[in-house]
C-alpha cells in the first residue's frame, strides 16, 4: 500500500526564501562525518565519451583528498566512507550508515553529465533533498532520476522501496526522514561548498548552477545535514581536463574542504550578526543589499558567502533592519564594489553612509 505524506513546500529559489535563513543558525558541534563517493562496482555512474573515463573512480578519490584535508585540519572529526574501494552500495545503506552511526554531516560526490558532449566548462551544482524540483520535467529532474536509477540493479528493490517509483522522483517524499531544521542547515553547507567550488578550478561559466532541491534517495534517508555535490560534468571536455587528473582532483577536494570549514565556522561558533562593533565618528560608506524586519545570520545563504555582512537597525522606518556588505573609507571605494553586487548577485544594492551606528546622506 502507498502512504504518502504531503509534500513539504521547499521553496527553490534561495532569494525568494530569506524567511527559512532569517533565524540563527543552533550551534552544534560536528564529530562525526560521512563521505559518500558515489556509484561504484557495477555501477559506473557517468561515463566519459570513450567510456575511459568513469565518474565511480573520480567519486572515490575526491572523497579520499576530502577525507584527509578534513582529518588534518580537524583530527578530532572521525571521517567515515560508504566506501573505501571500487565496490557497490545500495543507495539506502549509505545514508542508513550515517543515521545509524550518528553522524553529523553527510556528503556525497558525483559528477555531472548531459546527454551531448560539450566543449565548454559547465561547472558544479549542489543538491538537498526536497520536494518541488523532482515535480519539474527539466534537467534537474535528470540528474534526480539519473542518480536514483542504480537502484533497479539492487536485489529487491520494489519489496525494500515499496512506495517509490525511480521513474517518479515525487514518489521519494515517502522516505523522507528530514526535519525541517535539518534542511536548512543542508542548505547552509550547500551553498557553502557550492560558492567555493565556484571559486575552484571547475568555475563553470557565468551562470552558477547553485543550490538544487530534489527527491534524491541517497539523501532521504539521512537524518542529519546532507547534500550530495555534481563536481563538474565528465562530458564537457573542459570539466574533464580537471576530472580526469590526480591534481585536478586534489584541487577539487580542497574546495570541498574549504566549504565544509566555512560551514563548520558558522555553525560551531556563536557567529551571528551583531550590531556594529564600529562605533566610528568618521563617516563609513557600505553597500545596502536587503532590508527586513527579521534578524538574519551572517553567514546566512541570503548573503552569498561575502564576508564583512552587517546591519543597521532603523526603528523608525519600514524595515527594521537594513542589511550591508563591505566597509569603505570613500564612497568612491563603495560604489566600486557595489556595482560589482549589482551586476552578480544583489540587483538592487546601492551605497550608503553610517556614522556611529546611523545611517546618514552619502554626501
Ligand atoms: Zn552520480
Amino acid at each position: 500500500m502507498k502512504k504518502l505524506i504531503p509534500v513539504l513546500m521547499v521553496i527553490s529559489c534561495i532569494c525568494n526564501s530569506y524567511a527559512i535563513f532569517a533565524q540563527s543558525i543552533p550551534s552544534t558541534s560536528i564529530g562525526k562525518i560521512v563521505i559518500d563517493p558515489g556509484h561504484g562496482g557495477h555501477d559506473p555512474g557517468a561515463l566519459s565519451p570513450d567510456r575511459k573515463l568513469r565518474e565511480k573512480d573520480i567519486n572515490l578519490s575526491v572523497a579520499r583528498y576530502l577525507g584527509g584535508a578534513i582529518r588534518e585540519s580537524y583530527p578530532d572529526i572521525e571521517v567515515l566512507y560508504t566506501r573505501s574501494s571500487d565496490v557497490a552500495v545500495d543507495l539506502d545503506k549509505r545514508g542508513m550508515l550515517a543515521t545509524e552511526g550518528h553522524a553529523d554531516l553527510f556528503i556525497s560526490i558525483h559528477v555531472n553529465s548531459t546527454r551531448k558532449s560539450v566543449t565548454v566548462p559547465l561547472g558544479p551544482e549542489t543538491w538537498v533533498f526536497g520536494g518541488d524540483r523532482s515535480l519539474r520535467k527539466d534537467d534537474s529532474y535528470e540528474v534526480v532520476l539519473k542518480e536514483n536509477e542504480v537502484i533497479k540493479f539492487e536485489e529487491n528493490y520494489r519489496a525494500k522501496y515499496e512506495g517509490f517509483d525511480p521513474e517518479n522522483p515525487q514518489s521519494m517524499i515517502v522516505f523522507n526522514f528530514q526535519k525541517d531544521a535539518i534542511t536548512r542547515q543542508s542548505k547552509i553547507l550547500a551553498t557553502c561548498i557550492q560558492q567555493t567550488l565556484r571559486s575552484g578550478p571547475l568555475k563553470g561559466n557565468s551562470k552558477d548552477r547553485g543550490m538544487k532541491e530534489g527527491g534524491l534517495m541517497v539523501l532521504a534517508y539521512c537524518s542529519m545535514p546532507a547534500i550530495l555535490v555534481e563536481l563538474g560534468f565528465i562530458n564537457s571536455a573542459s570539466d574533464r581536463k580537471i576530472l580526469g587528473s590526480d591534481s585536478g582532483r586534489k584541487k577539487l577536494a580542497r574546495q570541498l574542504f574549504l566549504g565544509f570549514d566555512k560551514y563548520y565556522k558558522a555553525v560551531t561558533q556563536e557567529n551571528n550578526v551583531t550590531a556594529s562593533p564600529r562605533k566610528a565618528v568618521e563617516k563609513q560608506y557600505r553597500v545596502q543589499v536587503m532590508a527586513g524586519n527579521e534578524k538574519i545570520h551572517a553567514t546566512s545563504a541570503v548573503f552569498k558567502g561575502y564576508g564583512q555582512v552587517d546591519y543597521i537597525e532603523c526603528p523608525e522606518q519600514k524595515y527594521k533592519y537594513k542589511y550591508t556588505i563591505g566597509n569603505f573609507d570613500t564612497p568612491e571605494e563603495a560604489q566600486e564594489f557595489c556595482t560589482q553586487l549589482r551586476s552578480k548577485d544583489f540587483p538592487g544594492a546601492f551605497v550608503i553612509a553610517v556614522q556611529e551606528g546611523k545611517q546618514v546622506p552619502v554626501k
